[in-house]
């Protein structure tokens, strides 16, 4: 059984190390979050699984990694300046503030229940700004990128001519944003800094719906072949009212958050908007153009955008089991072991210092190619236990006997299967088992 409430996951990160409130010993700055020890390991993760999917196993797409900060030029084309806006209401009862489009009844405060409190809609711009520079004044005006996107645009030309790349290819980005978001929510659901996962896909105009329609396949299943089930997955396509002007289409990969259908990543069809607007204030041509058919065209571009952090809660939740083992309540995190902080646990069964140096041996020999957890304090019961809690697949244990035969124990997580494997073997049974 996947998590049903929010609080299973908070609680167990915290006390585990993923997730802390941020500057929490100053009683905590609101919706900001820190990775620790295991999150930070889960987080690199998440992107490292995006990117061997995205970037690795394909030859299509390259990766950059452009500036957080960008002067107001940027900003002003791609529309965020006059557009990036959420609709601010304030209760005028008790003086909370909402974002108007995420209210289930726009008439009614769900802080305090009273109805028709609420001010008109203000438009809220959502982009941090700051200066960069020591002279203040609107010269030295900078903002912190709302989303990755626009540094694929703006190097485009670039990257075309250093790369020789022709469409249909792929620019990918992996980096934090930042929006002023006007409630933040929900964990690491919505969060004023996250991280992002972007894609801008350019491909000759007339081949866009099909790329479209494999970029939302693709992307789906990629979640799925993570170990997301697919009865909490779905695509689900905008509605025209829903559009950006410039998207000819768009649609939202879900999950089935402890609160409902609530979106991991957006597809979109973008058309030529991005690359139009960029070439017509920056005076640069960004197009291509086809040598084999003498066509000069600017590409569509098709856009999956996802939020680590927040793929990050879903695989958490979903992740997230409780059984019943021997009276006792057994609690598994099942994720995908590519995604699990740790592959292995190395655990000598005593401290005694006869078992310590092989135990050490062993670990190294992993470490080379897994990200190895050591612990050698407790009982061996309660040890295999916080092990199921953090989601190591497997736990290599060194006992006694394994100074004379040589041999060692590999526990499964899910199965709590035990087998003895000669160390020589070790390393093959575990890439066998984790299957990378
Ligand atoms: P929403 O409607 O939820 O505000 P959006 O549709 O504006 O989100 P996009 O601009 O499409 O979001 O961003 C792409 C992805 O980046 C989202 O699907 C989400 O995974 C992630 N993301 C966006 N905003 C946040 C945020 N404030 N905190 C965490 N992740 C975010």
């Amino acid at each position: 059984m996947p998590a049903t409430d929010l609080d299973q996951i908070v609680n167990l990160c915290k006390r585990r190390g993923f997730v802390y409130q941020s500057a929490e010993i100053y009683g905590g700055f609101r919706s900001t979050y820190d990775y620790g020890p295991l999150g930070s390991l889960l987080l690199r993760n998440v992107k490292e699984a995006w990117l061997r999917a995205i970037v690795q196993q394909r030859d299509d797409v390259l990766l950059i990694d452009a500036a957080v900060l960008g002067p107001p030029q940027v900003w002003e084309a791609s529309g965020h300046l006059a557009n990036f806006t959420d609709p601010l209401v304030d209760c005028t009862n008790c003086k909370n503030r909402f974002r108007e489009d995420k209210l289930d009844d726009p008439t009614t405060c769900p802080s305090c229940g009273e109805t028709g409190t609420f001010t008109e809609a203000r438009q809220f711009n959502l982009m941090f700004k700051t200066q960069a520079g020591p002279v203040e004044g609107t010269g030295a005006d900078a903002f912190l990128r709302p989303e990755t996107a626009q540094g694929m645009f703006t190097n485009f030309g670039l990257v075309l001519q250093t790369s020789r790349k022709k469409p249909p290819f792929g620019i990918a980005q992996v980096g934090k944003s930042f929006r002023n978001e006007i409630t933040p929510q929900n964990w690491i659901f919505r969060t004023r800094e996250f991280e992002q996962m972007e894609l801008e896909f350019f491909v000759p105009p007339h081949e866009s719906e099909r790329w479209y329609a494999y970029w939302c396949n693709e992307r789906l299943d990629w979640y799925h072949r993570l170990g997301i089930p697919s009865d909490m997955l779905r695509i689900r396509a905008h509605d025209d009212d829903e559009l950006s002007h410039y998207s000819a289409g768009t649609a939202d990969v879900e999950f089935l958050f402890p609160w409902g259908w609530d979106e991991l990543e957006g597809i979109a069809n973008r058309t030529d908007y991005d690359l139009r607007q960029h070439a017509s204030h920056s005076g640069e041509k960004l197009d291509y153009f086809d040598p084999q058919t003498n066509d000069r065209y600017i590409p569509h571009v098709i856009e999956p955008a996802a939020g680590a952090t927040r793929a990050m809660a879903a695989f958490l939740l979903a992740a997230y089991d409780e059984e019943e083992v021997n009276d006792d309540t057994r609690t598994v995190l099942r994720l995908h072991p590519r995604l699990a902080p740790y592959q292995v646990a190395v655990l000598p069964l005593s401290k005694k210092d006869t078992l310590t140096p092989l135990a050490h041996e062993v670990r190294t020999m992993i470490s080379d190619r897994y990200m190895v957890d050591y612990d050698e304090t407790q009982a061996i019961g309660r040890r295999y236990r916080r092990q199921d809690e953090i989601g190591t697949p497997l736990c290599v244990t060194i006992d006694f006997d394994s100074l004379d035969d040589h041999a060692v124990t590999i526990r499964d997580r899910d199965t709590m299967d035990q087998i003895r494997v000669p160390i020589p073997e070790v390393l093959p049974a575990i890439t066998e088992r984790l299957g990378f």
